[in-house]
């Protein structure tokens, strides 16, 4: 059976890693939907290549100059735009997958359209279960959807799991969860020059190639953070279980404690495309184009406890989900905001941390019983961010 896939945010690195798996698998893939933002060149080939059914790019303008380049071309795929559209392609009732690659809270709407419509949802956009988790986690139930996770800290727990694993507190003897972290490129930078550093250096990430956002997490460690939430909802693990391992070679990608005092890990080399053919293929195993482990060439591991001081998003996002409700939600908002701020060169590097932890203090928790909920909390916080944003002297 061809599995037919949309694909959200196919124009990013995830994207582009994902259709280099499809690629390599002719016959057992069809691309129905790729869905991007502003980068039609990059979208314009992958059509050419992958002849999708749909395209979905930001707005009419940008639809109509691809259409316009598909047509000359003779490629049949129709062209949309818009929030919308997304939310559409991720529904599609002809699609069985939807990889939800689509940076920050930009895709929270059609990731949980994919849990709504009961699709196997391959979980790129951490931002979204975030901001959402007991509403996403819900829709997942409800509607029977599937989800497999993309994020290699939580494919790599997944696959210590046992599969009949079903998320209740201390079942199949699980103890706890060591999630493992880089350190990022600023891991043993002195800790003055961390407010003079530029984006260019902070999106340096030693060991991965990622987008400009998850990058900056990764230097704030906001994205273990991030991960440390996503891995609670997946899970259904308290925080108080989940320990960050700093590990700078990124070979283990987590791991999973038993009673019995086993520890399982999944090992590989820092590359993508390893999680998502995991994913693709679950629950069989296809060629990712990975190159084999050399244990040899690593010679060493190492391991350090996390540096809440250096690193103080990582202690906000841990009172974030203490705090639950809305909080995760205001928690990755302020971080969107200031992330962006940064990259703006609005804001120095240090300054992350502060408009998240003032934007904390100053915005209300309310409930989350719907997506409207998680949407009027996410505005919140980022009106309140780029308030604070505004005041700072920045750089
Ligand atoms: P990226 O910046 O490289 O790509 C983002 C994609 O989202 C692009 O295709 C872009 O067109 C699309 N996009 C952005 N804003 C949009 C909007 N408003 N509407 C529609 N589409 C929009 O990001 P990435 O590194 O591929 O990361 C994607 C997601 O995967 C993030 O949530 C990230 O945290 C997660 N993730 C990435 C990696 C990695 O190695 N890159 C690893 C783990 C998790
Ligand atoms: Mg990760």
């Amino acid at each position: 059976m061809v599995q037919k896939i949309t694909v959200l945010g196919s124009t990013g690195s995830i994207g582009v890693s994902t259709l280099d798996v499809i690629r390599r698998h002719p016959g057992r893939y069809e691309v129905v939907a790729l869905c991007a933002h502003s980068q039609v060149d990059r979208l314009f080939e992958q059509c050419l290549e992958f002849r999708p059914q749909y395209a979905v790019v930001r707005d009419a303008l940008l639809a109509e100059t691809l259409r316009v380049r598909l047509e000359a071309s003779s490629c049949a795929t129709r062209v949309e735009s818009g929030p919308d559209a997304l939310v559409r392609m991720a529904g599609l009732p002809e699609v069985d997958t939807v990889m939800a690659a689509i940076v920050g809270a930009a895709g929270l709407p059609s990731t949980l359209a994919a849990a709504v419509a009961g699709k196997r949802i391959l979980l790129a956009n951490k931002e979204a279960l975030v901001m959402a988790g007991p509403v996403f986690m819900r829709s997942v139930r409800e509607h029977g959807a599937v989800l497999l996770p993309i994020d290699s800290e939580h494919n790599a727990i997944f696959q210590s799991l046992p599969a009949n694993y079903g998320g209740r507190p201390g079942e199949c003897g699980v103890e706890g969860i060591l999630l493992t972290a880089s350190g990022g490129p600023f891991r043993n930078a002195p800790l003055g020059d961390l407010d003079i550093v530029t984006p260019d250096q902070a999106c340096a990430h030693p060991n991965w190639s990622m987008g400009r956002k998850i990058s900056i997490d990764s230097a704030t460690m906001m994205n273990k953070g991030l991960e440390m939430i996503e891995a609670h909802w997946l899970f259904n693990v308290p925080a108080s279980r989940i320990q960050v391992v700093v590990h700078p070679q990124s070979v283990i990608h987590s791991l999973v404690q038993y009673i019995d005092g086993s520890v399982l890990a999944e090992l590989g080399n820092p590359d993508m495309r390893t999680p998502i053919a995991h994913a693709l293929a679950y629950p069989e195993r296809i060629d990712a184009g990975v190159k084999p482990l050399d244990l040899f060439e690593i010679a060493s591991l190492h391991f350090e406890r996390p540096d809440f001081e250096r690193f103080p998003c990582l202690s906000l996002a841990y009172r974030a989900l203490e705090v639950g409700q809305s909080c995760p939600a205001t928690l990755n908002a302020a971080n969107e905001v200031a992330v962006e701020a940064f990259l703006g060169g609005k804001i120095r590097f240090t300054e992350i941390a502060r408009v998240i932890s003032e934007t904390l203090d100053a915005v209300p928790v309310i409930p989350l019983n719907s997506l409207d909920d998680v949407l009027a909390a996410d505005a919140m916080a980022r009106a309140k961010s780029a308030g604070i944003v505004e005041r700072l002297p920045g750089r």
